[in-house]
């Protein structure tokens, strides 16, 4: 895919700066669905091969079978997953980590709290946490019961509690009160593993790191670049295909890429701008129409999850927290 400019009759009806971005970043992917089911993989499937090709109730004569694909060589793998990451690049050139914060010890501990919830409610919870514990020296000396107020909407709230003021008091302790910039020192504070350390290193230091979250491992293995469901694999098998400087804007761009069309459940295929390039095209919704409906935040022009979202960012913020309904 290349950086081409929008077609002129689309150009003519965008009406603002900020549509025209929102418009581009949606038709690119519209495009390359409209695209998809005429072009064969770069993984050698037939793109479109439809689920079935049992005769239908409608009595319509079933798609053709795709054609057995040819096993891919390592080499081919490589070049199809950087190119990829090149298109993914092009379709989100304002890729960023979708949790808000303004230094070290705030990615940290909104990244503790994003387990088993969505950045956006971690983002609606921590203004108000980080108001009125701004410090490791302040989160380690409050109540546990009032930190599990602050921190309940995020779920998990005892467990998080609890490492929340046990990584606090480790960097007040053996860290000088300061998030430390190496994976072997962040690992070892409490409710810390290597996809929190990544994400801290990534974003707060500048040190290449890959992030496996629940996205990330779900999309490489449909990409065809890992088989692991172990997330220390699946970091271990990327880490071999791609240069160190790509990792953290790698993640970004994969993890973007899963929130917004490579779901879980309900893949956009027929919406998806890489759908040439996954060897698991079809296995989500592959009509062009009902695929673009699956679309979320800015590419289905949904609020994104950032309170703050940075300026490049072509769709609208995410509200703040509703504030809590008085009882009766
Ligand atoms: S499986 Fe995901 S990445 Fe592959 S074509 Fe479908 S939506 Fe796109």
């Amino acid at each position: 895919m290349n950086a081409t400019p929008e077609k002129p009759a689309a150009a003519k009806k965008a009406v603002t700066k900020k549509a025209t971005a929102k418009k581009a970043v949606a038709k690119k992917a519209a495009a390359a669905a409209g695209q998809a089911p005429a072009k064969k993989t770069a993984a050698g499937k037939a793109a479109p091969a439809k689920k079935s090709t049992a005769k239908t109730a409608a009595g319509k004569t079933p798609a053709k079978k795709a054609p057995a694909r040819k096993p891919e060589s390592r080499v081919a793998m490589v070049r199809r997953a950087r190119r990829i990451n090149r298109e993914l690049a092009e379709l989100y050139p304002y890729a960023h980590p979708e949790l808000d914060f303004t230094n070290p010890f705030e990615l940290l501990v909104a990244t503790v709290l994003s387990a088993q919830t969505t950045d956006l409610r971690v983002n609606q919870t921590t203004p108000r946490l980080f108001a009125v514990c701004p410090t490791p020296e302040d989160m380690a000396a409050m109540p546990p019961e009032k930190l599990e107020e602050l921190i309940r909407p995020t779920g998990f709230f005892r467990a998080k509690t609890k490492s929340l003021i046990g990584l606090s008091a480790a960097l007040r302790d053996r860290f000088g009160g300061e998030v430390p910039g190496r994976l072997e020192d962040l690992v070892t504070l409490p409710g810390v593993g290597r996809k929190t350390a990544n994400v801290v290193l990534g974003n707060a230091f500048g040190v290449p790191g890959i992030t496996v979250d629940t996205h990330f491992g779900r999309l490489a293995r449909r990409f065809g670049w890992t088989t692991a469901e172990d997330a220390e694999k699946v970091e271990a098998d990327v880490a071999e295909i791609f240069p160190k400087s790509e990792w953290t804007m790698l993640s970004h761009r994969v993890v973007f890429h899963g929130r917004r069309v490579c779901h879980s459940r309900k893949p956009a295929c027929g919406a998806c701008a890489i759908a040439p390039l996954c060897p698991a095209y079809g296995e989500g919704e592959t009509d062009p129409e009902k695929a673009r409906k699956l679309l979320k935040y800015e590419l289905g022009g949904q609020p994104g999850q950032r309170l703050k979202p940075p300026a490049d960012y072509p769709g609208q913020p995410a509200p703040p927290m509703a504030p809590p309904v008085a009882a009766s």
